[in-house]
């Protein structure tokens, strides 16, 4: 039977840029031991005190319907932490609860987004934006930010993309923190693409899923910025920030009017977030910045183990990973792609990484390390990457050791 071409074109031609994750895992269900610096999933569990509020709930009788838009008190607490870090005036009436981020990223572009309409994103990106694009009708626009520039967005060359987009354009998708590239947006960067969305009318879709994985600088929310709050759509999830990936819970935050058609989209899409979840998120983020600082703690750590072990050779190039859980290395001294790199490293010392291609163009050179394992595992898989790396690089410049 025909199926639609939204659904079987979903993924482009480049394939969704799991095709190694998929591979590693093939390999580990075949008995294979390897090391798995892929996904960002931590490798923690969803902390106990949280599943007993999730117990709590459930047993308490919230396995019902429960609002759609979101409870009350969630929304109001939701609220209250985008107000606290942005300055901007909050309130329920902002705020849609999703099943997770990559929902809200979804529902994001199908309330901004008539089918045919341009929906730019920057590239570098995270794996999934041009299928969530696709997936509501529009067309995805990738915008490349280049290595040389940091991997901070190009004013120029959006609006080059704009210009080239006309009257299509509709939005505009970032992410700082930034998966893959560790990069946070500056304030220049940010204000820069705040007067193009004026200029060009644009919705600024902001995904701040990686909000609480600070490590150097800090995060600037654009809704922050004079004149965005009104075209600003804020995608910010509890995978990250509180270990809480499988419970698929995350959230919109933006103008009243779009919210109040979000939760239409919500009643006729996924009828809203299990009430025992909600109550554990709203549980998880009365405890405030401390629990998520305890969180995020572990990969704080593991980044500055792989920036010394970086700093003290020079095959591989690590940028300076400035929020996130991972690590870009640029391994092109090495003669390979990000792509054949992390081939070979999986097929040769059984170390799963990312290849920089499953996050576009710009990203080729790289690998994305993501640091998921613990210390020791860490130390140890790093070390034979940068070994295997300095052995290729040697390779390239004398031929392949005879034998
Ligand atoms: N945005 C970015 C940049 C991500 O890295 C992820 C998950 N890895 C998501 C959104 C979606 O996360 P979730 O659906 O778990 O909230």
């Amino acid at each position: 039977m025909r199926l639609s071409e939204r659904i079987t074109g979903l993924t482009g031609s480049r394939g969704d840029g799991w095709g190694l994750f998929l591979r590693a895992r093939a390999m580990i269900a075949a008995g294979t031991e390897v090391v798995e610096l892929t996904i960002g999933e931590h490798d923690i569990a969803t902390p106990p005190a949280i599943l007993a509020a999730m117990d709590r709930a459930a047993r308490g009788g919230h396995t019902g319907y429960a609002p759609v838009p979101g409870t009350e008190a969630l929304r109001d607490t939701v609220a209250a932490r985008a107000a606290a870090r942005t300055g901007i005036a909050t309130g329920r009436e902002n705020v849609l609860i999703t099943p997770g981020g990559q929902a809200a990223l979804f529902a994001a572009h199908a309330a901004v987004c008539d089918a045919g309409d341009a929906a730019l994103f920057i590239d570098p990106y995270y794996a999934t934006y041009p299928g969530t694009i696709r997936a509501v009708g529009a067309k995805p626009v990738a915008v490349a930010a280049r290595a040389e520039d940091g991997f901070q967005p190009d004013a120029a060359a959006l609006g080059a993309a704009l210009e080239a987009a006309g009257a299509r354009a509709r939005s505009l998708l970032i992410n700082t923190p930034n998966n893959p590239t560790g990069v946070i947006y500056t304030r220049d960067t940010l204000e820069a693409i705040a007067r193009l969305c004026a200029r060009h009318d644009l919705w600024l879709i902001s995904d701040e899923v990686y909000d609480s994985q600070v490590w150097q600088g800090s995060h600037l929310s654009p809704r922050a910025l004079a004149g965005m709050a009104g075209r600003t759509l804020v995608v910010g999830s509890m995978s990250k920030s509180h270990a809480m990936t499988g419970s698929r819970i995350g959230w919109i935050v933006g103008p009243q009017e779009a919210i109040a058609h979000l939760t239409a989209l919500a009643t006729h899409t996924t009828y809203g977030v299990p009430g025992y979840i909600q109550e554990a998120a709203l549980f998880a983020l009365e405890q405030g910045a401390a629990l998520e600082a305890e969180i995020a703690a572990p990969f704080a750590r593991r980044r500055e183990i792989v920036m010394e072990m970086a700093a003290a050779q020079n095959t591989v190039r690590m940028l300076p990973s400035e929020g996130t859980m991972y690590a870009m290395l640029d391994v092109s001294a090495t003669g390979m792609s990000g792509a054949d790199f992390a081939e070979a490293l999986l097929e040769r010392a059984h170390i799963a990484v990312m290849p920089g291609a499953s996050f576009g163009r710009a990203a080729r050179h790289h690998v994305r390390v993501a640091l998921t394992v613990e210390d020791t595992l860490l130390r140890d898989a790093f070390a034979r990457l940068l070994e295997f790396a300095a052995m290729r690089a040697r390779e390239k410049a004398t031929g392949p050791a005879a034998g």
